[in-house]
């Protein structure tokens, strides 16, 4: 379950992240530093695939994971850092796609 299935041939010449997280360099709402909060990786009971990140000539599956603060609040993965915007945590597009 924690390696991605590859396919052959479906790779880019460019390295594309596998596992994607929020940045940590902020603080929650609480006012604790997101560093300290509980990284879990985020898996929808609705769609039963895993997450596929989009490039110009591929696509390959990828493990989202977001930050859960111990006052509760979720810091979700935006992707901006990264350059990939997150659809809704399935499906995320690499910004060099979008901007083809
Ligand atoms: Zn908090």
């Amino acid at each position: 379950m924690q390696d991605p299935i590859l396919q052959p041939g479906l790779r880019t010449s460019g390295p594309m992240p596998q596992v994607l997280s929020p940045g940590t360099d902020e603080v929650c709402s609480c006012g604790q530093p997101w560093s300290a909060a509980a990284c879990e990786r985020v898996f929808s009971q609705r769609e039963q695939r895993r997450p596929v990140l989009y490039g110009i000539s591929s696509c390959i599956e990828v493990e989202v994971q977001q930050l859960r603060c111990s006052c509760g609040t979720i810091k979700r993965y935006d992707g901006a850092s990264d350059g990939i915007l997150n659809l809704n945590n399935l499906d995320l597009f690499s910004h060099e796609l979008l901007e083809e």
